[in-house]
């Protein structure tokens, strides 16, 4: 058989190393061509010797503007585009993330996007990359890829409704004093997923959920009207279909990443995969569902009403949450300053141009620069 080639941009975050455990055992279907990462030398060396990719790159990408912001541009456009590569996983966190996506689509190769900031940012220049260069886009997010595996096979008109669940995070059920005094360990003690420190910050202020409603918009189609979000602490149902004709369609699996990256590999195929737990749907019981208390968590509502705004909004939301989430991370702000954060930039920066990449990259550094010096942070 003829193996795919796969780039794995991140190899030594959460998402790169659950990837190259599944592409490990995947080694008859696909060859790690490439390998990125900013940090972590010893285990990027570790993964470069067990996996020998054809290309393995330090990319940095500290300060936009500064001269490692271009070389580590350059080099992970590199890995996402060179020829013995089939399948970008795109597993960057955050802005970083864009150029990669973009040059890998304008390429014609499938991107496997973890990097959800990137559609958020910039999704219609995304979809429009797609289209230019024979690209295709496929989630790796676990609500994204359920919604991918639920309507397969149905043109999107007979899709009425998507509802996106959400864990809650660790302050689910916290009283506003509480949250208040929020410390950074706190906020990293996720209850169901264990990811990266930028997501899972995100994960308990909504802003991830809001980050995915956007996300779902630009990779589905839909209209904001068509896209709710519940509130489902278990993880095991990652995202409800609703047909026009009333049905619902979910997917379901014990809460591990390993399954959607598996299949935005594979997609639409499925593969046997020895790693995949057993489900046993009475170990798994209760599953419940709640509604999103939006007063404690006004990060999704912000967001929501960012990428309805259109525009710029969405890359101003995204920005200022992620200088807000490294502020929190370094104890430089409370946890309800996120959010503020938030809410500051996108009254100070509406109306701010955002349809080329460099207007919306123009908007990105706006407000992060206004958030560091509102926040002195
Ligand atoms: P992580 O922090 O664990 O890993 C990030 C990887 O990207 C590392 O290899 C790091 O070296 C590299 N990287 C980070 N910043 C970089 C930069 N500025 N320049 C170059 N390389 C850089 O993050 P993660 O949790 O794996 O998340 C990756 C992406 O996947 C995020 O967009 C996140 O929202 C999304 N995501 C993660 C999960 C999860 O379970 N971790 C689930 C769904 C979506
Ligand atoms: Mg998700």
């Amino acid at each position: 058989m003829n193996r795919k080639g796969v780039a794995v941009l991140g190899s030594t975050g959460s998402i790169g190393t659950t990837a190259l455990r599944v592409l490990g055992r995947q080694r008859e279907r696909f060859r790690v061509a490439a390998l990125t990462a900013n940090k972590n030398d010893a285990l990027l060396r570790q993964q470069a010797a067990e996996f020998a990719p054809s290309f393995v790159g330090m990319a940095d990408l500290g300060n936009r503007g500064d001269d490692s912001w271009r070389r580590g541009t350059e080099c992970l456009i590199e890995a996402a585009t060179r020829d013995d590569v089939d399948i970008v996983v795109n597993a960057i966190v955050g802005a970083a993330g864009l150029d990669a996506t973009l040059a890998g689509l304008e390429s014609g190769k499938r991107v496997a996007l973890a990097n959800k900031e990137t559609l958020v940012i910039a999704g219609d220049l995304v979809n429009e990359a797609c289209a230019r260069g024979s690209g295709e886009l496929v989630p790796v997010d676990s609500e994204h890829s359920a919604i991918l595996q639920c309507i397969a096979g149905h043109p999107r008109s007979q899709v009425r409704r998507v509802v996106l669940t959400a864990s809650g995070g660790p302050f689910r059920g916290w009283s506003r004093e509480r949250l208040a005094a929020a410390t950074v360990k706190d906020a990293l003690a996720h209850p169901t997923w264990s990811m990266g420190r930028k997501v899972t910050i995100d994960s308990a202020t909504l802003a991830n959920k809001a980050l995915e409603v956007i996300e779902a918009h630009f990779l589905f189609g839909l209209p904001y009207d068509a896209i709710s979000v519940v509130v489902h602490p278990q993880s095991v149902v990652h995202s409800f279909v609703e047909f026009i004709d009333g049905s619902v369609v979910a997917q379901l699996s014990v809460p591990s990443m390993e399954l959607p990256v598996l299949y935005a590999l594979t997609h639409p195929d499925r593969v046997e995969d020895t790693g995949a737990p057993a489900f046993d749907p009475v170990a798994l019981s209760p599953l419940t569902y709640e509604p999103v208390n939006h007063e404690l968590f006004p990060a999704l509502g912000l967001g929501i009403a960012a990428g309805r705004a259109g525009g710029s909004a969405p890359a101003v939301f995204n920005a200022a949450n992620e200088v807000a989430v490294a502020a929190f991370l370094g104890e430089r702000i409370s946890f309800p300053e996120i959010p503020r954060a938030i809410s500051s930039a996108l009254a100070k920066l509406s109306g701010l141009p955002g349809k080329t990449r460099e207007e919306l990259l123009g908007a990105d550094a706006s407000a992060r620069r206004h958030v560091s010096e509102t926040f002195k942070c």
